[in-house]
């Protein structure tokens, strides 16, 4: 087991490190096959503008995600949560006519509760994630893209707004959106374990998983000069489409995209980064059955590698990883070269 759990760089070890930008399942996946590979050279930041106060708890859905599949605690049947869960709590909440709409079951609710506390007595969302990743045997290094509040909402057609957990979960994605944004954003700083990961002069690639672009990474990309210092750093910008043939494989990221107007494609993904972001993204992976998009994303000006991105089983997971890893090689020694 890895003893250095401080997010500062590994002293004596020349070895590569790569950072991942996550949301929740989709990026949480890819991360556990980086973390297969990496261990704790691989440091995971979570978008946390999910984040709510729910029943007075303090709740982080992607860190909370993102921790429980790399200590495989995870929730497989759900796709959220923990493994051999009950209910007793919700089944209590229930009679006493309290809102049930947010599932938390039993064990869930000793993060949720530790976390609060913590938090409560002063420690940062970096300091919580670190006791809880921990506690919870994760060699990986994971932590918040911020310490501040942050909280995405969804702009409804009536020109509304609705915030994020509502419309996820209690509304189940079912309202037409016509733009988010994430309040507080301006506000905040990025998290001291970016800026130090950045710093880390072992740091050999930036990799942008296959999370819902618009509520999972653009908020972590939005906060004050993330994007810029991203952009700026040498190593290559790595990005795993979440789309594939047209589809999302699951969450609502292809509806979104139709009601923004965008194309639902990996070129539609491919164009929004680069309208957003500029240049920031340097390669991109997209999924064998989108490789007919190949010449075209080429002409955007990134390297392109067509592989299976569906993550279903744990080797899937681990072979994307491979392939991000032989692609961030790959591109440092062409671009070395010139
Ligand atoms: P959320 O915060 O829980 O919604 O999770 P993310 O934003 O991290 O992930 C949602 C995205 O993950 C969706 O756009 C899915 O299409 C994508 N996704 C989920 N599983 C896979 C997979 O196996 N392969 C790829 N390429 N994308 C996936």
């Amino acid at each position: 087991m890895n003893q250095d759990k401080s997010n500062s760089p590994l002293e004596g070890d020349q070895k590569p490190i790569y950072l991942a930008l996550s949301g929740g399942v989709g990026g949480a996946k890819l991360a556990l096959g980086l973390s297969q590979l990496l261990a704790h050279r691989l440091f995971v930041m979570a978008n946390t503008s999910d984040d709510f106060i729910h029943l007075g708890l303090n709740i982080s859905p992607d860190l909370d995600t993102v921790m429980y599949t790399l200590a495989n605690l995870n929730n497989k049947e759900l796709g959220w949560g923990l493994a051999n869960e009950s209910w007793q709590f919700m089944n209590a909440l229930e009679q006493l006519n309290q809102p049930n709409w947010f599932r938390l079951g039993d064990r869930d609710l000793a993060t949720h509760i530790t976390r609060t506390e913590l938090l409560k007595q002063g420690n940062t969302l970096s300091q919580v994630t670190q006791r809880l990743t921990v506690a919870l045997d994760i060699d990986a290094h994971i932590f918040p893209m911020t310490d501040q509040v942050v909280s995405t909402f969804v702009r409804l057609e009536d020109g509304s707004a609705l915030g994020f957990q509502e419309y996820f979960v209690k509304e189940q994605c079912q309202p037409k959106i016509s733009g988010y944004f994430f309040e507080g954003i301006e506000k905040t700083k990025s998290s001291k374990q970016f800026i130090s990961t950045l710093d880390n002069p072992n740091l050999a690639a930036i990799i942008i998983c296959p999370s819902n672009p618009f509520v999972s990474i653009e908020p972590i990309l939005s906060i004050p000069e993330t994007a810029d210092a991203i952009r700026q750093h040498p190593a290559p910008v790595i990005a795993v489409s979440p789309i594939i043939a047209g589809q999302a494989v699951k969450g609502p990221t292809a509806k979104m995209m139709q009601e923004l107007g965008i194309p639902s494609s990996v070129l539609g993904v491919a164009e929004y980064y680069q309208q957003q972001h500029g240049d920031l993204i340097d390669c991109f992976i997209i999924d064998h059955k989108d490789q007919h998009l190949q010449p075209e994303l080429e002409s955007m000006g990134l390297s392109v590698l067509a592989v299976n991105t569906m993550m279903n089983t744990l080797q899937d997971r681990v072979t994307l990883a491979g392939h991000c890893l032989s692609l961030a090689a790959q591109w440092t020694s062409e671009h070395k070269e010139k």
